[in-house]
């Protein structure tokens, strides 16, 4: 899996040269869950795993799309039926940018078609975002051949109405910021409300840490019904207790909501405005090179996803309670919840360890075989050289 598999491909399914390759990193949140969608914070980092297409223009209206991942058939179609929204399967993800950068306000009408080949090494639904991955390569894409001059913060709106589009998630910013705006060794800062960005740096590998993902190999067939019915659960509580969203509410108000919502409603609640509080406190933690205080956030921050807001599942608890038993600094959940992947923060030297104890626990219970992979936080989006 290199940029080489994407210029190869191009080169067999479309024949020539691409003009260009370009790359876009999936994405690890270390804290902050269900917060952008209720216009608060969140800190993932852009790991080294990407998206990669190679990308030549054409000079007709014609759009090509292949992938590594898809068998390498291309999809065809062009520009105009793109304008008209139609498209399904694996390529809305690269033509919903397109019809992204439309609403946008580029003229679709007035750019070239182009054919596209795509490879990844993102793993697909393991909850590091492949989707935002391959949006926001195409995006840095057709942003530098058409000239279009979107910043960093437009593409990853472009990239986030492709995903609600194509997939019809009414998912947040998060994962296409993380992707635009990542940086080798730190976590990207965002407050989802005004997409201001502050990179922080990390400085894992230099403390001898690793970031350890364990993908539970959990998918559940609610989990996107389980994401859509905590959204209305947030929307409707910020309209009872009259705020523009939760993000809002302070900490100090929690005693005040609690008399005014149901319980579980108010358990949503709490989830989030503790959450956007942990975040805010990791990145003071982080700053001042406390990894034990912000082990102790991802702790707490699992604790409340499992208890509050009731998005874990039994093998992601088992990742965070071996995790802790084994002396992890800390442990959560990461995604969306109802399945998909947790990290732990722990000495590189143990990380092996630990993978081979949850791997055990999963057979004592009965799980699936997870997989267990370290990340590194990584460049964001961009071209190639
Ligand atoms: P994830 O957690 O990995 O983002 P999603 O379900 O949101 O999971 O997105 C995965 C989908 O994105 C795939 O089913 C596929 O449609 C699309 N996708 C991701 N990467 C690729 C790729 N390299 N080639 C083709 N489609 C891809
Ligand atoms: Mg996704």
């Amino acid at each position: 899996m290199t940029e080489d598999a994407a210029a190869g491909l191009f080169r067999e399914r479309f024949g020539g040269e691409p003009d260009g390759l370009w790359r876009a990193p999936g994405r690890v949140n270390l804290i902050g869950e269900h917060t952008d969608y209720n216009d608060g914070y969140v800190l993932p980092f852009a790991i080294d795993r990407a998206s990669r297409v190679a990308v030549g223009l054409r000079d007709d209206r014609r759009v090509r799309i292949a992938s590594t991942f898809e068998g390498g058939d291309p999809v065809e179609t062009t520009l105009d039926e793109i304008a008209e929204r139609r498209f399904s399967g694996w390529s809305a993800y690269p033509f919903g940018v397109v019809w992204a950068f439309g609403e946008a306000g580029t003229d679709l009408a007035a750019v070239r078609g182009f054919d596209l080949a795509v490879d990844s090494d993102v793993p697909v639904g393991a909850g590091l975002s492949s989707s935002a991955a391959i949006e926001m390569a195409t995006a840095v894409a057709l942003n530098d051949l058409w000239a279009v001059g979107a910043d960093r913060a437009a593409l990853a709106r472009i990239g986030r109405r492709a995903e609600n589009v194509a997939v019809g998630a009414p998912t947040g910013i998060m994962d296409q910021a993380a992707s635009v705006f990542g940086e080798t060794d730190a976590a990207v800062f965002l407050d989802c409300r005004s997409l201001a960005v502050e990179q922080v740096p990390l400085g894992f590998t230099a403390a001898g840490l690793a970031l350890l993902v364990v993908d539970t190999k959990v998918e559940h067939a609610h989990a996107t019904g389980g994401y859509r019915d905590r959204r209305e659960a947030c929307e409707r509580a910020a309209k009872e207790l009259g705020v523009r969203a939760l993000r809002d509410v302070a900490v100090e108000d929690l005693p005040g909501a609690e008399q005014r919502l149901d319980p579980v409603t108010f358990r949503r609640v709490k989830h989030i405005v503790t959450e956007d509080a942990r975040v805010l406190e990791s990145v003071a933690a982080l700053k001042a090179h406390d990894t034990a205080a912000f082990g102790e956030l991802m702790y707490a921050s699992h604790a409340s996803m499992r208890d509050d807001f009731e998005i874990s599942v039994p093998e992601l608890d088992t990742v965070v309670e071996v995790a802790r038993a084994r002396g992890a600094i800390g442990a959560r959940m990461t995604g969306g919840g109802f399945g998909g992947s947790a990290i732990a923060l722990l000495p590189a030297d143990d990380a092996d360890a630990l993978a081979d104890a949850v791997a055990a626990a999963f057979a004592d219970r009965g799980y699936r075989e997870p997989a267990a992979f370290r990340v590194t936080p990584a460049q964001g989006a961009g071209r190639l050289p």
